[in-house]
Parts: structure tokens; C-alpha cells; sequence
């Protein structure tokens, strides 16, 4: 995987809006989160994937290019009104909320063999008081030693999560990451501002965020902290809203005023409904060369499904366009300078959600 670059949060192991045929044949995002909460509604080994022989991928049908990620919650997970325990973490299923156990976790790796499985967190719905930090930190701890010890085994390369707590509050937990640095393969944040604080000792480990960036100008801020794989939700989320994004990097200056990030075609919907250019012009993805804004606006009023299939395939390409820019510009030495000219010529903000989703 070239980096930095981004991966899809998943809904049950599938890219929202895109079958996996779509996946492969008109993206190339680059894998997917996948949460084991998505999976396990009848709990563990009652649930159909653990019914089955094969591993996740197969469950699923990813493509085999697709990067795998495996973590307990969604991302971003919805709050459980349960609290975890020393033992379990409240999770929310397609059959309600219920507890998932950390050695059902565990011991699912073996059978799942994601391509990295990220450590289970003691997260609590609530904003953590000052007496559950430590209790946060040690759970987290315990169970990442208990994950190595079966990883080692089974051989899934492991991400050690890194709490979203200031790092002076999770020094000892860090210090048991330091001294299983050989077994680890990378670093999840939940936070990514605590990347460019890691230790010395952990610099060189690829580093996950979890954590929305929330845009495009957020993005750059995490490659410069030193992010190699984002979680790029805010681009889902604007597919759901009808939003098509079209900023690249680091962009052409108008000669008068700014470019926006995107465009809210629900918003649009009924000025472009004869307007049969393409989505964004020159844009060379399936949607834009095949597909003009009327045909998308009338698919959006008529809530037909291949609307927000082509603002994925679309949005996804803009997102795989950028950070192939961004990798450019890197290896260019020009990073710092183009960050500045994107700041130029776009707009602060993505455009306001207005539009209903699919359903
Ligand atoms: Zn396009």
C-alpha cells in the first residue's frame, strides 16, 4: 500500500453504495475497515460467518487486492448504553445492543485472518472522568497482551489502539507497546493529534486513524502530523448527503475568488436537471465519463440507489486522485508549499448537508 492514503469504513464488510464487482472494477480504494460488531448478532460461534469455513474475505466477497481491517466497533461506533467491564465491551449489532466478549474477540482472529487486526479499547460512551482514565488505559493494556499472545500464534499482524487520552495519562500502556514493538505492526489512533507525540521507539510503525478527519484541508494536517491510512468518513458521509466533492491537490487558483470542495447536488437538483455536462468536468471516473449531472439529479429526486453508487464511485476517485497527489508532492519535497496553494483556492468548508440519504 502506497501511502498516505485512505480506507472505506464498512457496513457488514461492504463499502456503502458499491457491490464488490463496483468495488474492483471502478475504484481503487485501496481496503476497508470492518467491524466485528457488524458480524456477530447472534454472538460467537452462533452467527453466520463463524457458520461458515472460510475467512472474513470470503464472507464478504472483498476482492483479494482489498486491504482488510478488523476492529471490535464501527467507525465511527455508535454509543452502547452498556458499560464495559474487565472481561467485555458493550457493542451494537443488527439485532440490537449486547456485550462482546474480549476472548471471543480474541480467538476470532484466528478463524476471520483479517490482513491487520486492530487491539480492543475500553472506550465508555460518556466523556471519561478523571478515575476511569487509568481504568481505560489498563484494561486496554491487558487485552492488547492477551490479543499478541494469540496473533503471535496465528499469525495476523496486530495494531496496538492508542487511546484518545492525553499520552501523560497512558505512559505505562505506551511503555508495554514500546517492549512489544517486535510483535506489533502498527499503531490505531483514536486521536490522531497524538501521532506526532508517540515515543521515539514507536516512530517507525505504520500509523491507522480512526478518528473523522472532517475534510480535505484536516487530511493534510494529519499527513503533516505524520498519518499513513485515514479512515475517511466525511467522504461517505457527504455520498449519503447528495454531495459530490471535486477539490484536488493542491488545486488550480481561480482568478477571482475560491473553488468550493463540493457540490450538494440534492441541493442542485432541480437548476442542473438539463445540464448534461458531467459531474466534474475532466473528472475520469466512471460516473463523470459515462453519466451527466441531469441523469444524476433525476436519479437522486427519484431516490433510485444508483445515484449515491455513482456520487461513490466519484467521490472515492476524487478521494484515491488526492491522496495520490498528496504522495507526489511528497516525494516532490513541495508538500508544505502545495498545502498552502490548496488553502488558497478552496473554500474553508465542505457545503452543509441538506440532502436525505438512500433511505
Ligand atoms: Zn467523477
Amino acid at each position: 500500500m502506497d501511502t498516505p492514503t485512505f480506507i472505506a469504513p464498512s457496513s457488514r464488510g461492504v463499502v456503502p453504495h458499491l457491490s464488490m464487482d463496483n468495488l474492483r472494477d471502478h475504484t481503487d480504494i485501496s481496503g476497508a475497515y470492518v467491524a466485528l460488531e457488524d458480524f456477530v448478532e447472534k454472538g460467537i460461534p452462533h452467527s453466520p460467518v463463524f457458520q461458515q469455513p472460510g475467512p472474513l474475505r470470503s464472507f464478504t466477497s472483498q476482492p483479494s487486492s482489498s486491504f482488510m481491517v478488523l476492529g471490535a466497533r464501527r467507525c465511527p461506533p455508535v454509543p452502547a448504553p452498556a458499560i464495559n467491564t474487565d472481561h467485555s465491551i458493550s457493542i451494537l449489532t443488527s439485532m440490537g445492543f449486547r456485550e462482546l466478549e474480549v476472548n471471543d474477540f480474541i480467538s476470532s482472529t484466528a478463524q476471520l485472518q483479517p490482513d491487520v487486526v486492530i487491539g480492543m479499547v475500553d472506550i465508555p460512551a460518556a466523556r471519561a472522568g478523571k478515575n476511569r482514565v487509568p481504568k481505560m488505559v489498563d484494561r486496554t493494556e491487558l487485552w492488547l497482551e492477551a490479543l499478541l499472545r494469540e496473533t503471535s500464534s496465528n499469525g495476523t499482524p496486530t495494531f496496538a489502539p492508542i487511546l484518545p487520552v492525553e499520552l501523560e495519562l497512558q505512559t505505562l500502556y505506551l511503555q508495554s507497546i514500546e517492549d512489544n514493538a517486535e510483535q506489533l505492526a502498527g499503531l490505531a489512533f483514536y486521536d490522531s493529534m497524538l501521532v506526532p507525540d508517540m515515543p521515539a521507539a514507536l516512530q517507525g510503525l505504520p500509523r491507522l486513524a480512526l478518528d473523522d478527519a472532517g475534510d480535505p484541508r484536516k487530511l493534510l494536517q494529519g499527513v503533516a502530523r505524520g498519518v499513513d491510512v485515514f479512515t475517511a468518513v466525511f467522504a461517505l458521509e457527504a455520498t449519503d448527503a447528495g454531495i459530490e466533492l471535486e477539490f484536488e491537490f493542491p488545486g488550480t487558483p481561480l482568478e477571482q475568488g475560491v473553488r468550493p470542495l463540493g457540490r450538494d447536488m440534492w441541493a442542485e437538483r432541480e437548476e442542473m436537471k438539463t445540464d448534461t455536462r458531467p459531474m466534474v468536468e475532466g473528472c475520469s471516473c466512471y460516473a463523470c465519463t459515462r453519466h451527466h449531472r441531469a441523469y444524476l439529479c433525476h436519479l437522486l429526486s427519484a431516490k433510485e440507489m444508483t445515484a449515491w453508487v455513482l456520487l461513490q464511485i466519484h467521490n472515492s476517485h476524487i478521494m484515491e486522485r488526492f491522496f495520490a497527489a498528496v504522495r507526489e508532492s511528497i516525494a516532490r519535497g513541495t508538500f508544505e508549499e502545495d498545502c498552502r496553494t490548496f488553502d488558497r483556492v478552496y473554500e474553508e468548508k465542505l457545503p452543509e448537508k441538506s440532502g436525505e440519504g438512500p433511505r
